[in-house]
């Protein structure tokens, strides 16, 4: 896919909206976590670039969670914006970042603000709404559009769409055209087998992505509160686990060999069961460890791995074996190529320490895997 990518005359003196993937976990105290914000850092350079080519202001977006159209404090950019302005200072970058919480004020009122960020666009029904005056609100705060939040980019919000054809230029941020080139590539070279890893939580983005991920990979290996909605899909007992009943119907025409679900299950108060013996309040909470060896004997076969979504709710240690033994096996594999992505997947691996060891991580979850799966990108066709 070729990008429209900016050069230093597109940009100088201009007015720079730049859309970015914020959406980073915040702790209780009101601060991002420490291991949360990998996407953070990753904004940094294209703001130094931005700048070093003479942008004239660059107006940072982006979202955090799911507010549903209107304010919600606790899910507020201003944290992150404190987090960003910390980041942007060890590059160099030591300017304030004028944070705005009405974005339909008039721009012209912060016109001397180098570096501006607006409050969470979702907070506005425009934004998933797809209104294109939403679209044009966002669009008076400068003339040239890039779009560097790859991780949003299978959605067609309105600022990563609407937004592009509503300013005068729009613009591949190289974050984005780095993540497109890193994801491209990685296709091309995939060697088999292929493994691909998938779990956690957001089944309706990715339930629907299995069947062409499993066109491309050997095998998927499923966990996560996705495998608990494809279990009891197929009339296995899953009592309180977290599912979706809405995908029943979808997920019990998984079908073919590639698949592998979890044989047996670590449920609520740390019990180990087999998969069809969970108790009517019990819940699933992690893949057991008949489940562990059957993944890691596949993992370790792999020459090709891509990794997205936590086996369990690894944030509870009681929860997180799964979740580590897939880690650990995937680094273990020394002759596979492996990439991994998205949100709680980047902050497991920060909190092993183990992006380094990746060949590519991801900073999108369901936009890496639509984007493999070969899924529909609109936000990447806005700047093609
Ligand atoms: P990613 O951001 O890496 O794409 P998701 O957002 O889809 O992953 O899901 C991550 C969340 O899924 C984690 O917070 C984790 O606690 C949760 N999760 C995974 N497995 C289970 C489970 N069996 N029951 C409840 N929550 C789960
Ligand atoms: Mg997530």
């Amino acid at each position: 896919m070729e990008l429209r990518q900016y050069t230093r005359e597109d940009i100088q003196s201009k007015r720079v909206v730049l859309r970015c993937d914020l959406d980073v976990a915040v702790n209780t105290d009101g601060v991002v976590d420490q291991y949360h914000d990998l996407r953070l850092e990753r904004v940094v350079p294209t703001l130094v670039e931005l700048f070093s080519f003479g942008a004239r202001q660059v107006v940072i977006i982006g979202h955090r969670g799911r507010p549903n159209g209107k304010p919600e404090p606790g899910l507020s950019l201003a944290p992150v914006c404190e987090r960003l302005r910390e980041l942007a200072a060890i590059e160099g970058l030591d300017e304030p970042i004028a944070f705005i919480e009405d974005i339909s004020v008039d721009p012209t009122h912060h016109r001397d603000q180098d570096l501006v960020m607006l409050e969470n666009l979702r907070f506005w029904p425009g934004e998933k709404n797809g209104d294109a005056a939403f679209a044009r609100t966002l669009g008076q705060w400068g003339e040239v559009y890039v779009n560097d939040a790859f991780g949003s980019s299978h959605r067609s919000d309105a600022s990563v769409t609407l937004l592009a054809q509503a300013m005068r230029d729009a613009f591949a941020g190289p974050e984005l055209a780095q993540e497109v080139a890193r994801l491209g590539g990685f296709l091309e070279r995939a060697a088999k087998p292929f493994v691909a890893i998938v779990g956690g939580a957001k089944i309706g983005t990715k339930l629907p992505l299995l069947t062409l991920l499993s066109q491309r990979a050997d095998q998927v290996l499923v966990g996560g509160a996705l495998a608990n909605t494809i279990l009891a899909s197929r009339g296995i007992s899953m009592g309180a686990s977290l599912m979706e009943s809405a995908l029943f119907k979808k997920a019990s025409e998984l079908s073919g060999q590639s698949f592998h679900l979890p044989i047996d299950a670590v449920v609520s108060g740390g019990k180990v069961v087999s998969i069809t013996n969970i108790g009517l309040h019990e819940a699933m909470l992690d893949i057991g460890p008949e489940t562990i060896k059957n993944f890691v004997s596949c993992i370790q076969e792999a020459k090709t791995i891509l990794w997205n979504g936590p086996m369990g709710k690894f944030e509870d240690a009681a929860f997180s074996a799964g979740t580590d033994a897939v880690a650990q096996a995937v680094i273990g594999n020394e002759k596979a190529n492996a990439l991994a992505g998205g949100g709680e997947t980047i902050e497991l691996l920060e909190r092993l320490d183990l992006v380094s060891k990746f060949d590519f991580v991801s900073t999108g979850g369901g936009a890496m895997l639509t984007f493999l799966a070969g899924g529909e990108m609109p936000g990447l066709d806005a700047v093609a």
